[in-house]
């Protein structure tokens, strides 16, 4: 048996970072910088005003108050996005909007509420001079230029994971498409005779196919793109053909058949054509775990050759093989360097027992009181119950050297959700 450290990082040594690809950015969210990106310009490219109101020089308003206002001429407008060609002098000023670029001269901006350019503008007074209610140093509302982003400016080092306020910042400098690393298509091949489609009907002695659904959808949860095979029978030749058509794909997963039955048969396959390891991985669930490249093939064009995960049947198992193993995988195709999931440290509410030394990962309901994290297995541990990981939120590690966690004892939980929904 080797443990799940040694069996992610032996997996890690067969997966590459996949090559770049440019796109929009509205399509980049979640993938990885392949370039450096310097300004091409300043950001605010000029000075603006910060707030709706006047544009005056300071030394203007240098003694106003509430009591005692300081009159000044308005000499013009000016909305957002235009540039006035006016300029202010000492007793006059200018509306302006935010956004607007301050015109020549001013050097402050008063804000509507501290005039009564509002009252004047409801009551019809004459717009052509304002009160100012207040004196403000020099500078004040004014955005400079290039206070946010100088031309040059390094603003997404390659690397970086985009993530929404990374897009926003691309777009304020009007760049449009970037060199990202690719997304990894992951084919998915369910295994077994007893497995039927989730459109078909049910017959005697059948079950349906889930973990095909499971998987796919927690490929595209990682950012992969998945590529559902449907189901190959437990028949070596067919299950053969069936892989090779998966074998333009940048990782195949396959699931079933790699247990101790008469009919595992991915195992055989996976021995004949591939560069395969068999591995008992000291967990608990998802013992059995394939792991293999394929190079020959269909797979002979794919640098490297194609990377193969053959997770356990059970859907438990399925889902959690994934979670340690091909998830890792697919970020570190997607050029991700972060494979951890949050991690909490909570105290337990019920007790688990430890009879051969695996890691044991239960499925927990984490909760949070009085600063404190409690969790809670959500019922029964079997890897076929899929329903626990509906109510979990998490997988509370076991160690392996733990023979009995009693109630109150902390252990580490792996958040499975982390304000991602
Ligand atoms: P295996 O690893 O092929 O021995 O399968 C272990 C258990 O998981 C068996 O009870 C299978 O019926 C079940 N199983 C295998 N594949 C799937 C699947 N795609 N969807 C749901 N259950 C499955
Ligand atoms: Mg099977």
């Amino acid at each position: 048996m080797i443990s799940v450290e040694e069996a992610l990082e032996k997996i890690l040594g067969y997966i590459a970072v996949l090559e770049p690809e440019e796109k929009h950015v509205l399509d980049c969210l979640g993938q990885v910088a392949a370039e450096d990106i310097h300004s091409p310009i300043d950001v605010p490219p000029l000075d603006n005003a910060g707030m709706d109101g006047y544009a005056v020089r300071a030394e203007s308003i240098a003694g106003a108050s509430e009591k005692n206002p300081q009159p000044l001429k308005v000499i013009g407008e000016v909305p957002a996005g235009t540039v006035s060609k006016g300029k202010v002098g000492r007793g006059e000023a200018m509306s302006i909007m935010t956004g607007a670029a301050v015109p020549e001269g001013a050097d402050t901006i008063v804000p509507f509420e501290d005039t009564d350019g509002q009252e004047r503008h409801r009551s019809g007074v004459s717009l052509s001079g304002v009160n100012i209610r207040r004196a403000l140093p020099l500078g004040k509302n004014i955005r400079l230029a290039g206070e946010d982003i100088r031309s040059g400016d390094l603003l997404v080092s390659k690397g970086a994971v985009l993530r929404p306020q990374e897009i926003g910042v691309l777009a304020s400098i009007g760049r449009a498409r970037l060199k990202v690393i690719r997304r990894p298509v992951v084919a998915i091949l369910a295994t077994g005779d007893e497995l039927v489609d989730i459109d078909k009907p049910l017959p005697f002695g059948k079950i349906h196919n889930s973990n095909t659904y499971t998987l796919a959808t927690q490929v595209q949860r990682y950012g992969g793109i998945p590529r559902v095979m449907g189901i190959a029978p437990d028949d070596m030749k067919e299950l053969s053909r069936r892989i090779q058509e998966g074998l333009d794909s940048d990782m195949l997963i396959t699931s079933g058949g790699v247990s101790q039955g008469y009919y595992d048969v991915v195992k055989e396959v996976l021995a004949r054509e591939g560069e395969v390891a068999f591995w008992t991985v000291r967990m608990k669930p998802g013992k059995p775990l394939a792991f293999g490249v394929f190079r020959g093939g269909k797979a002979a064009g794919r640098k490297g050759g194609v990377p193969h995960l053959g997770v356990p049947g059970n859907p438990v198992s399925s889902m959690i093989v994934f979670e340690l193993f091909a998830r890792p995988a697919i970020l570190k195709m997607m050029g991700k360097q972060n494979f951890v999931k949050p991690t909490i440290r909570a105290v337990m509410e019920d007790g688990i027992k430890n009879e051969d030394g695996r890691r044991i990962f239960a499925r927990v309901i984490a909760t949070r009181r009085d600063g404190r994290y409690f969790a809670r297995t959500t019922g029964g541990q079997g890897s076929g119950i899929l329903t626990s990981m509906v109510k979990a939120n998490g997988l509370a590690i076991v160690p392996e050297e733990m023979v009995e966690v009693k109630p109150g004892d902390s252990l580490n939980v792996m958040m499975l959700d982390w304000g991602e929904e």
